[in-house]
């Protein structure tokens, strides 16, 4: 119920009441006025008519009564008079004239007692007021009482009953309490309307401070209040219109600039501005602390782990992929996969991997919504249980080029939704990609240090970084590793007689040939020039002799084609078993080596297999 209801009410109310209990008043009030009047009048007519009476009576003209009674009805509004005597006149003189008996118990009563009555009788045509009034006799004046009724004093002596109507004072008590309820209600009148009009500003502020309060809730700070007046209310109306541009500048400043932060300018996408401003600049915060957590992470895999938790944890998403993409030959590497690190490639054709142009955000570096527009990539493969189910690809940019992809499946029931965070992947993508590039130069830096550019093998800086975990590793697993050093017969004289380049050559076709001739988890070091390393994992040192020796063979079988020729080298290999021949890493490299010169003096082109004799025997500080 708005003010201006409230107010009729209150003055609905207010009248009713006012002109109930005027009635009420004036009704009450009237009656009894009216009954002391006619009272009066009556007493009054009934004393002029005793005096008359008495006086006739002095006169000797008492017969004559009939006719002054008959004056006496002339008064206005005087119905009927009748005297009628009491027993003890009656008894001195006679009955008098035939209606001077009591005729009903009022006068009975009246003779009896002595004591007058008075009776309002309300008929619909009439109202009258009649009165009963005793003569009593008295001894007071001359003439008086007793000098003719042979009575004693007090005797009731006789009555009169007088009618009168009391329709005319009636009908002015109508008519002044009808004037009087006119008066009120118009005044009533007057005070609603002067009041209704004083509150219509009030109330029209009211609501258009409501309206506006209402929209603001909504996000909506564009409304203005209409300002009336110029007092309070007015000045209200002020403020909350500079409250309003003050909220609706600042809102449109923070969305300019979450937009420049995210491009993306915040919607009101749940139809509501503010909230959808809000809930942007705590992503914008959040990214920011994800951007600090995952500066501080060590590896580029850590960041990827701390992505994964993102996807699952803030966004809720449950399938997904991180692919990144490989600076050699188009290869793209599934990084992260449903949250399983180095998952196969689930929801693409295999194919990106290694034609990573068919991932259509790494070729186009483009986000690739199939929300938006369905089957936009032909690489996607929904999940078989979920054939409905859509994507959306990110490219993450390193470096001026697409580095990862970040791949999200939406579920049919989801895809609302996810459409709809896309501003806010976004936001902790961007976060993300300069922090990744920082990490991928990093380990390609370090990576380059740790390895030797000519032929690709891990260097011996390698090697000696690397040297805590491979014996933590052989420790934890209690298997043994094995040691070969290896080292081209004669390989001065390529330099020598074909030059630099050729022995370059020789060295690189080496390179393959050690490396084809492991397993992928043991370790081919570049130790020296022309001497090589290679560190076998779970193998103990006489099976390394096996495969030493079939170095040893595809070496001399080697052709290498350089400028000057056809080239044909031998090599010499000694090897060391950890913790066989000793239990201290380098010790034991030390030992493959002693087993490499031992080769080397037995004739070269050979395969010696370290003993404790060659160390105690041979002259320690040759080595
Ligand atoms: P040995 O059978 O005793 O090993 O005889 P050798 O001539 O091979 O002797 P040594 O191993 O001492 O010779 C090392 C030579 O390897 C010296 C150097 O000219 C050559 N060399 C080392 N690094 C490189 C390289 O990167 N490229 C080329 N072309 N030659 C290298
Ligand atoms: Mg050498
Ligand atoms: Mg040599």
């Amino acid at each position: 119920m708005n003010l201006q209801t409230k107010i009729a009410a209150f003055f609905g109310i207010l009248v009713v009441c006012l002109v109930a209990t005027l009635l009420a008043i004036g009704l009450f009030s009237f009656r009894q006025y009216s009954i002391a009047t006619a009272t009066e009048h009556v007493r009054t007519s009934a004393e002029i008519l005793r005096v008359s009476l008495t006086e006739d009576m002095v006169n000797g003209v008492i017969s004559k009564r009939e006719g002054l009674l008959q004056r006496l009805m002339e008064v206005e509004g005087l119905k009927s008079v009748r005297v009628f005597r009491g027993p003890q006149v009656e008894h001195q003189f006679g009955q008098g004239l035939s209606r001077e008996q009591p005729v009903d118990d009022v006068e009975r009563r009246v003779l009896a007692s002595g004591n007058a009555e008075f009776h309002l009788e309300d008929n619909v045509a009439d109202t009258t007021f009649r009165g009963t009034i005793p003569y009593v006799a008295t001894n007071r004046g001359n003439p008086n009482c007793l000098m003719c009724h042979q009575v004693a004093e007090g005797t009731v002596l006789g009555a009169v009953t007088i009618t009168m109507s009391i329709e005319q004072i009636k009908r002015k008590a109508i008519m002044t309490l009808a004037l009087m309820v006119s008066v009120v209600t118009a005044f009533c009148l007057i005070t609603f309307l002067l009041l209704r009009r004083l509150t219509y500003p009030i109330v029209e502020t009211a609501t258009h401070v409501e309206e506006a309060v209402h929209r603001a809730i909504d996000g909506d700070f564009t409304s203005q209040v209409l300002v009336r007046t110029k007092d309070e209310i007015g000045q209200i109306a002020g403020e909350m219109n500079r409250l309003l541009s003050h909220l609706n500048d600042g809102l449109n400043r923070i969305g300019r600039m979450v937009a420049q932060l995210t491009n993306h300018a915040p919607t009101a996408s749940n139809g509501n501005l503010l909230t959808s401003t809000i809930e942007m600049v705590e992503t914008l915060t959040a990214a920011a602390h994800f951007k600090q957590a995952i500066e501080e992470d060590e590896t580029k895999a850590e960041i990827y782990v701390r992505m994964s938790a993102a996807i699952e944890g803030l966004f809720g998403i449950r399938r997904y992929s991180i692919y990144e993409v490989l600076p050699v030959r188009n290869q793209m590497l599934p990084i992260m996969v449903d949250g399983q690190t180095q998952g196969a490639c689930r929801w693409c054709d295999p194919q990106i991997l290694i034609r990573n142009e068919t991932c259509r955000a790494r070729r186009t570096g483009h986000a690739v919504n199939a929300i938006a527009t369905p089957d936009i990539c032909f690489a996607f493969r929904p999940p078989e249980d979920q054939p409905a189910t859509r994507h959306i690809c990110f490219p993450i940019i390193q470096s001026g080029t697409v580095g990862s992809v970040l791949q999200l499946l939406a579920p049919p029931e989801d895809q609302e939704r996810i459409g709809n965070i896309v501003p806010y992947i976004s936001v902790y993508l961007r976060e993300a990609a300069p922090v990744l590039e920082a990490k991928r130069l990093t380990e390609t830096l370090r990576e380059s240090n740790l390895r030797d550019p000519m032929t690709g093998l891990h260097n011996r800086r390698f090697l000696e970084e690397s040297v805590d975990t491979l014996i933590a590793q052989a420790q934890r697993h209690k298997m043994p590793m094995a040691f070969m050093m290896l080292d081209l017969d004669y390989f001065k004289m390529v330099n020598d007689s074909y030059g630099h380049d050729a022995g370059d050559s020789v060295l690189k076709a080496l390179s393959r040939v050690l490396t084809d001739s492991v397993r992928s988890s043991d370790y081919v070091i570049r130790y020296g020039g022309e001497e090589f390393l290679i560190l076998l994992q779970e193998t103990d040192a006489a099976a390394a002799v096996d495969v030493a020796e079939k170095i040893r063979a595809a070496v001399e079988d080697l052709k290498v084609q350089v400028a000057g020729g056809l080239l044909q080298k031998t090599i010499s290999i000694g090897i060391s078993g950890y913790p066989a021949d000793s239990d201290t890493f380098w010790q034991a490299v030390k030992y493959a080596d002693v087993a490499l010169y031992h080769a080397k003096d037995t004739g070269r082109n050979r395969v010696v297999r370290f003993t404790k004799a060659l160390w105690e025997g041979g002259n320690k500080d040759d080595y």
